[in-house]
């Protein structure tokens, strides 16, 4: 495609004093394990707003933002097998060195040198995104762009679950109405926990919950003194956190999936954590999950869809994001 290479690109990009212009720019050049992908939908998230409105660690600006995304490949590297001009791909994001500490012993998403499409290099809020080859995965067609741009977050839901050592025949409780959370609640229900309980104070959150399957919702002011096995909190809020602790079953364990800020505290009780032998552990990102949450999404689609609730022009980036901020959505994405 080598006329494509002679053009230029529209992008928009986030510059260090935390602007946002539309640039016109050059197409890409991709190395030899790379593949060019011309997207077509790309979810906004967290860490765009982090990105734009503070800054996230590891973000090499200018940059072209963009990380939760799917498309179609129309250029292929020189020594990339397996993948092919016009296949339909949902990529993952986190780009590792492979040959650090953590890397080699199976912990992608630690890697010493993690730099994530959209984050630490040119993300898919542009006409072309170049992706290397081993992070492009072929999905069916028929998914659809916008379910397949969801594979992302599925991915770090599965990784969570992971963390947890499993959520088959446990009691599940899930703080957080968004996308992380439900995505959660989903996918504990799907592989047979014995209870599933979203909490999030919005009604509105909780009907949604409802509407795409999670078996049982509540405000947290009403969850008294139940305990569960698993606690996930997706809802990156630190008065969740403190409740979250006291509500872990005795042997359990929390998952810190939700993102607070780098500097926030919260105050939690020791002794309960003493007493019932819990295990309190973080869930970064996807991990190497994102084959697994390809064939899981085939599973869910039809539940995931209806998640998929604000829609964008992509040079409407600005907008997307401070909707998103405004947590009116589920989730928000951009259309190309
Ligand atoms: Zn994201
Ligand atoms: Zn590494």
């Amino acid at each position: 495609m080598t006329s494509q290479k002679s053009r230029s690109m529209k992008a928009v990009q986030i510059t260090q004093n935390h602007s946002i212009r539309l640039i016109e720019t050059d197409i890409p050049a991709i190395k030899a394990d790379e593949v060019l992908v011309k997207p077509c939908s790309c979810g906004i998230c967290g860490t765009d707003l982090h990105i734009l409105r503070h800054g996230f660690p590891g973000t090499n600006y200018p940059v072209i933002p963009g990380h939760e995304f799917a498309g179609h490949i129309v250029e292929i590297g020189r020594d990339v097998t397996g993948l092919k001009e016009g296949d339909f791909v949902a990529v993952d994001p986190n780009v590792t060195c492979g040959t650090c500490r953590w890397c080699k012993i199976g912990r992608p998403n630690l890697c010493e040198t993690l730099t994530p499409i959209g984050v630490g290099r040119p993300g898919a809020a542009a006409d072309y995104v170049a992706t290397p080859a081993r992070n492009s995965f072929t999905v069916n067609e028929n998914l659809g762009g916008d379910v397949a741009a969801m594979i992302e977050p599925l991915a770090c839901v599965l990784h969570a679950i992971e963390r947890s050592q499993g959520v088959t025949g446990k009691d599940v409780l899930v703080f957080g109405g968004g996308t992380m959370g439900l995505l959660t609640a989903i996918v504990s229900a799907l592989r047979g926990a014995d209870r599933v309980v979203l909490a999030d104070p919005a009604p509105g959150k909780r009907t949604i919950a409802e509407a795409v399957g999670v078996p049982e919702t509540t405000s947290p002011a009403d969850l008294g003194r139940e305990s569960f096995d698993v606690v996930f909190e997706a809802a990156g809020a630190k008065p969740a956190l403190t409740q979250a602790i006291d509500l872990v079953q005795k042997n359990g364990v929390l998952v810190q999936v939700g993102v607070l800020d780098e500097t926030d505290t919260v105050p939690f009780n020791p002794f309960r954590i003493y007493e019932r032998e819990l295990r309190i552990i973080g869930s970064n990102s996807c991990a190497d999950r994102f084959p697994e949450a390809v064939d899981v999404m085939s599973d869910i689609a039809e539940q995931v869809r209806p998640l998929i609730d604000d829609s964008h022009l992509v040079w409407d980036f600005e907008a997307a994001v401070s909707d998103m901020a405004k947590g009116l959505s589920i989730k928000t994405q951009l259309h190309f």
